[in-house]
């Protein structure tokens, strides 16, 4: 199910359940900025979450509401994740899916890093 990003925050969320230890996760780091996390159903041989701490639904959202401590944080997150799991040489995607067009499923801002693999052409045709 795709979400519309202008919807207000649902802290019922699958990863707001994860943030809150309700359900359980594979994470590869966490601080107070951010989490990672295995996403369970993975498109390539790495293919990891990064997620910020806070509710914010989409990237416009917590670039508008965010604190900046919380910004660089959950930025700092994202590269110290993709160097700690070694995707800095053979190469890496990030994809932050936000709204109806991108089919954003989860409603919190979630970043996808991708490797292990040729990852082909940025968008299917
Ligand atoms: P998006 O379509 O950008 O919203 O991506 C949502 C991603 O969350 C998908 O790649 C799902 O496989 C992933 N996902 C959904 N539920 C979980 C979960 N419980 N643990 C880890 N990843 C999940």
């Amino acid at each position: 199910m795709a979400v519309d990003a202008t919807l207000p925050y649902d802290d019922q969320n699958i990863f707001a359940r994860i943030l809150r230890g309700e359900i359980p996760a594979r994470k590869v780091f966490e601080d107070d900025w951010a989490l990672a996390f295995h996403d369970i159903n993975p498109q390539s041989p790495t293919h990891i979450l990064v997620i910020p701490k806070g509710a914010y639904v989409s990237w416009d959202d917590f670039s508008a509401r965010a604190s900046e401590p919380e910004i660089s944080g959950f930025v700092r997150a994202v590269g110290h994740v993709a160097r700690e799991a070694g995707l800095v040489a053979p190469g890496y995607r990030l994809l932050a899916n936000t709204g109806l067009d991108s089919h954003q499923e989860v409603p919190h801002l979630h970043v996808h890093v991708f490797a292990g693999r040729p990852l082909g052409p940025l968008l299917a045709r």
